[in-house]
């Protein structure tokens, strides 16, 4: 995670340092060294508001300028940004720190999410833990308006329901330590997301709440018209079973009345055994399980050779908006869901 934190290219020259004499080398590398604070210093510590020509408003919660320009919201999933340009319309930049095929339990960060953090006048964080990896970078950016526990930092995770929390005692070996954080592929959540979006932009900006209920409105009533329909393709598949790789489904599959029977990884973010493998594969042929989920940013070496030896479709699919080509909105992905996994469902027969 992070490992192209600031990496500079200064300290990736090939010419740097070798065939050098010492003296030549330590006077070039303390001069790289403060070329490279120089710039850090510029990008972290000068002013915000200097960037664009923009100033903070007297609430320090917006920006204006001469031109207008729009404030920047940033998000951390790209499923949240979509539903934020649903809710905010004209009135925000919306940006998030994930494409749409990284795992979101930990991505690298460049000098240019910092920048764009830097930038930011609200931040919509997953929470549950998923997302504390941004924190740091939201330190380095120096832009207190959106740090963890500020006003305009906002976690979208305290309204939804969660599943899967832990039991008394602790969480065990898992990166979910406090629940299920995948929520927003239960698509009756992907409303509550939009409700605590249009709730959190009018209580900065209450003069926009009319416009935010009607963004949450519009977006909700597409959503209830495709739930409709993905309720009406799933319905033959109720009760059937399936394999994952990580519990990253488990929304998905309890909305539409799957029984997400397997599980590659042993617990969340463990990776499994050559045992556990292979008392999957026998799981998968002894309850006729014929379809795998996998999502886009896993190796498919170990999914691959157990839906092969178990007789089992893989499905790669997208996890978030734009995890794969052509699943560019949050409706479109979740219907690129629930088409290949009713497909794959009916052509089992399993
Ligand atoms: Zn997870």
């Amino acid at each position: 995670m992070a490992r192209n934190f600031l990496i500079c290219p200064f300290f990736r020259s090939p010419q740097f340092p070798a065939r050098k004499s010492a003296r030549i080398s330590i006077r070039r590398a303390s001069s790289r060294v403060r070329i490279l604070i120089l710039l850090v210093s510029l990008l972290v510590f000068l002013p915000v508001g200097c960037r664009c020509g923009k100033s903070r408003d007297a609430q320090g919660g917006a920006w204006s300028s001469a031109s207008g320009d729009k404030i920047l919201i940033v998000t951390t999933s790209s499923d949240f940004r979509d539903i934020c340009r649903r809710v905010a319309g004209d009135f925000a930049e919306v940006e998030s720190l994930a494409r749409g095929d990284q795992d979101l339990h930990g991505i690298e960060v460049s000098p240019s999410h910092i920048l764009m953090l830097k930038r930011a006048t609200i931040y919509f964080s997953i929470g549950l833990g998923m997302d504390d990896w941004a924190h740091k970078f939201i330190r380095t950016s120096g832009n207190a308006l959106i740090e963890p526990g500020a006003k305009n930092h906002f976690v979208v995770a305290s309204f939804v329901d969660i599943i899967e929390k832990p039991a008394p005692g602790g969480p065990g070996r898992t990166i979910h330590l406090q629940g299920n954080p995948h929520y927003w592929l239960n698509p009756e959540n992907a409303a509550k997301i939009a409700a605590a979006i249009c709730q959190s932009l009018s209580a900065l900006y209450p003069a926009r709440r009319a416009d935010f209920e009607k963004g949450r409105e519009e977006f909700t009533r597409a959503l209830d018209g495709a739930v409709k329909e993905w309720k009406r393709k799933m319905r033959p598949f109720a009760g059937r079973k399936i394999a994952t790789y990580h519990k990253s489904w488990t929304y998905f599959t309890d909305f539409f009345g799957l029984i997400e029977a397997a599980i590659i990884e042993p617990q969340p973010g463990i990776p499994p055994s050559p045992a556990h493998i292979s008392d999957l594969i026998d799981q998968l042929k002894r309850e006729k399980i014929g379809v795998i989920l996998c999502e886009p940013f896993y190796p498919v070496k170990v999914p691959r050779m157990v839906a092969e030896q178990a007789g089992a479709e893989l499905l790669v699919l997208p996890t978030s908006v734009g995890g794969i080509q052509g699943a560019d909105d949050y409706i479109g992905t979740m219907d690129r869901i629930v088409e290949s996994v009713a497909a794959a469902l009916r052509k089992g027969g399993k």
